[in-house]
């Protein structure tokens, strides 16, 4: 893979992230989009990037189904057939919401820049610490070295 072919994506969870999520109802039950985070992912795609659904609801099938793929995977169990059922109601989700079908996966790969989900907990690379934990860190450090009290967030701690 070259570097001018790679473009990468964006991984958006599904459940309490893209949409709505109080209480499991049901495998084919995907809640209301949240709406900042919908027009978020539009706008994602109207300049061109790669957004995939990255959710759990899929696990056994452990794949990245693409909008036309076609669905290799052979359901042997019941939780097998549920996430096939769940699969085809979130890209159902997408066509009527987001107004396409977006890729649905939840395997992590190389291309994966960015992962939106209301489970995780973003660490500053290299320190074991959460972005706010790093921040106030910092914070600490300049008023030590400085006596001054940095009150903006460093630019490397920002999102970008
Ligand atoms: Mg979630």
């Amino acid at each position: 893979m070259s570097s001018e072919t790679f473009k990468g994506w964006i991984g958006v969870d599904l459940d309490g992230t893209l949409a709505e999520y109080t209480t499991w109802v049901g495998p084919t039950y995907i809640g209301r989009p949240v709406q900042v985070m919908l027009d978020r992912v539009k706008a994602w795609r109207k300049e061109g990037k790669e957004v995939r659904i990255f959710t759990a609801r899929i696990a056994p099938i452990n794949d990245c189904v693409m909008p036309r793929g076609m669905l290799t995977f052979q359901p042997r169990t019941p939780r097998d057939r549920e996430a096939v059922a769940a699969l085809r109601a979130t890209q159902e989700w997408c066509k009527v919401n987001v107004g396409e079908v977006l890729p649905v996966t939840n395997v992590k790969d190389y291309g994966m820049y960015e992962l939106w989900d209301d489970r995780c907990i973003q660490v500053k690379s290299n320190s074991g610490l959460t972005v706010a934990e790093a921040y106030e860190q910092r914070i600490k450090n300049d008023y030590v070295r400085r006596g001054v009290r940095t009150t903006k967030m460093p630019d490397s701690m920002k999102l970008k």
